[in-house]
């Protein structure tokens, strides 16, 4: 039976980096897939040009394209000032897009990255996602995004320590190709968001598991229903 997915990710590129071979991988099994992209990006580099804005919504429907999402919402909170926000507000915005999409997969941030918007948002998911009677939601999974999981120091907050690994073998050139759409937003080598770093994570990821390539994820809750 085909799945209702939304991936919940705070700046453009997030949702590729973090599932963009998962994303690709339900939509070839007939999946709709949602992305819905929280804050603006940019603006923590200053403010940006028309020109820049656009370029990268550009590239955000690009990316989308390639993975074959079923519908992209850009918002607008704001760049790296997500804890300027009341988490109210970002709770009832993420409760908004699941009433209108009816997921029963949620992907988001793990709640130890380095940067704020990805952890206001993964506590915003965790309280839009309380398991009521009737919550669409039974998959609750977490992603890692290179350059933010990997860069927080193990004293500082939970340790992102994977139970969940989806097999992206036939989809890393999709995630990869994607990412390319995001070219401004790519550093090079040894950078670990760069292609080349992005391409080793899924390698090892999937090593750790046995497949040639994996994206890893903490499962935050699974329910089983009766169907
Ligand atoms: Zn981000």
């Amino acid at each position: 039976m085909s799945q209702t997915v939304l991936v919940i990710a705070a700046h453009p590129d997030d949702e590729v980096l973090g599932c963009g071979g998962a994303i690709a991988r339900h939509a070839a099994r007939s999946d709709r897939v949602h992305v819905a992209i929280l804050a603006q990006g940019l603006y923590s580099r200053g403010e940006p040009t028309d020109a820049e804005v656009a370029a990268l919504r550009s590239a955000s429907e690009k990316a989308s394209a390639i993975l074959r999402v079923a519908s992209l919402d850009l918002l607008d909170y704001p760049d790296n000032r997500m804890d300027t926000v009341a988490r109210l507000d970002v709770t009832q915005t993420v409760e908004q897009l699941i009433a209108t999409h009816r997921p029963s997969v949620v992907y988001t941030h793990w709640a130890g990255d380095v940067n704020v918007d990805h952890r206001r948002i993964h506590e915003a998911v965790v309280t839009a996602c309380r398991p009521q009677p009737g919550h669409p939601v039974e998959t609750l999974l977490f992603f890692e995004i290179a350059s933010s999981t990997e860069w927080q120091p193990p004293g500082s907050a939970a340790p992102f320590l994977p139970n969940w690994f989806i097999d992206i073998s036939a989809t890393l050139d999709a995630k990869l190709s994607a990412l390319q759409a995001y070219a401004a937003e790519m550093r090079p080598w040894p950078h670990a968001r760069s292609l080349q770093a992005v391409e080793h994570l899924a390698r090892w990821r999937g090593a750790s598991v046995g497949y040639e390539a994996a994206e890893a994820f903490v499962l935050g809750r699974q329910r089983l229903g009766q169907q």
